[in-house]
């Protein structure tokens, strides 16, 4: 389904007057002497008429004036989610440069640690071994090898290295998780940020995780609480924001997002950055994939996503979480230089690099480093104290 717009309040109803707060980058790093920054007010729209500002126009100004919000309602999202997608593009970028480096672009690696044969039924999962799709489930990848792929990744710019099992949950495979926590401790001390993506996860095994050296764990919400069951049955939306819970108490940041393109309605979309954006702590990364619609999933018929829908969803996600990573990831193989130009300019900093994305291919090497250079981004460098 395309991204059917949302109208949450007439159009006459003029949103909030926007705050005036000054322009300035958040730049991390700087290799030559800049400029002193301009002092110049918030920007002012010109407008032909006396159309109200759009929700990202105003969101955007008072992210940046007031700063983490947690209790965003699904009106004030949607309004912003629904904005000209030239306001989304501005403002987007606008919040982004407040809180962030805006050329700094986080490089992660994703490696497939435990390949297919999963119990859970995610209907857009090729690893799903309820579907037909030609992945083979594999033992789990030996320390050697997991080891060479990690000093491989940091070799080639990678800055934290990113291992996924095919599983329901980590309970029961004491042995696997034990090599893990070795992984974890080895990754951590090449100088990397480390993050797992697992399944579900209990607090005693996110409390070992921590003490392992892990910087985060991904655990998706996929999408909203209202459009899940149409995509998995296995699992619950409770159940995930449960593990979350786990990870956030053991003090290991939060990795999670979704992926548009399932057949969600712009409303479910809105609702799953909702739950985001109230949980208590905001995530630290947020992940927005586009599916990549693989061949006897039930959902290989469904057409790929717009550009224009993936800059809604990161400009959004950027306003309502604006300190956060938003991660441009699958689907990402689709997208042109000038495709990603948009999503970094919407917001977007963090990009997983390497030819694979667990099953699924990812973008060349070479074409990254080529785009880095055109766009005049560079890597994010790793913050093992934070995290
Ligand atoms: S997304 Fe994860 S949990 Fe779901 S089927 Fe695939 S590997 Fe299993």
């Amino acid at each position: 389904m395309g991204s059917r717009l949302i109208h949450t309040s007439s159009p006459n109803s003029s949103p909030p007057p926007p705050p005036a707060t000054p322009v300035t980058d958040s730049r991390a790093t700087s290799t030559t002497a800049p400029p002193p920054p301009p002092t110049v007010a918030a920007p002012q729209d010109k407008r032909q008429d006396d159309r109200p500002l759009s929700g990202a126009a105003v969101y955007g100004l008072r992210a940046r004036e007031s700063g983490l919000r947690y209790d965003w309602t699904r009106e004030e999202i949607a309004q912003i989610y629904n904005s000209p997608i030239m306001d989304l593009l501005f403002y987007g970028s606008y919040v982004h440069r407040h809180f962030h480096d805006p050329l700094a672009v986080q490089q992660c690696t994703l490696l497939s640690i435990k390949t297919g044969g999963c119990s859970e039924d995610c209907s857009y999962c090729p690893q799903s071994s309820k579907y037909d799709t030609g992945v083979k489930g594999s033992k789990m990848l030996s320390e050697d090898v997991v080891l060479a792929a990690a000093r491989k990744a940091k070799e080639a710019g990678s800055t934290r290295f990113c291992m996924g099992a095919a599983w329901r949950s980590t309970a029961g495979r004491k042995t696997n998780f034990k090599q893990i926590l070795g992984y974890v401790t080895e990754i951590r001390g090449m100088g990397m940020e480390v993050c797992c993506t697992l399944g579900m996860l209990d607090g005693d095994q996110a409390k070992q995780l921590k003490e392992a050296g892990l910087s985060a764990y991904n655990h998706n919400l996929d999408t909203s609480r209202e459009f899940y069951p149409k995509i998995i049955t296995t699992r619950s939306y409770d159940d995930r924001l449960q593990t979350l819970a786990h990870v956030r108490d053991a003090g290991i940041h939060v990795c999670s997002g979704g992926i548009i393109g399932l057949g969600e309605s712009a409303e479910d979309r809105v609702g799953m950055l909702h739950t985001l954006s109230t949980l208590p702590k905001h995530p630290e990364s947020v992940p927005v994939n586009a599916l990549v619609a693989v061949e006897g999933t039930p959902l290989e018929k469904q057409q790929p996503v717009p550009v224009w829908d993936l800059v809604r969803m990161i400009a959004t996600a950027r306003i309502v979480m604006p300190a956060s990573m938003v991660r441009l990831s699958a689907g990402r193989v689709r997208l042109g230089m000038a495709d990603q130009a948009l999503c970094f300019m919407a917001g977007a900093n963090s990009i997983f690099t390497g030819d694979k994305l667990l099953t699924t291919q990812n973008n060349e090497w070479e074409g990254d480093q080529r785009m880095f250079e055109t766009l005049g981004l560079v890597g994010l460098k790793p913050d093992l104290v934070k995290n």
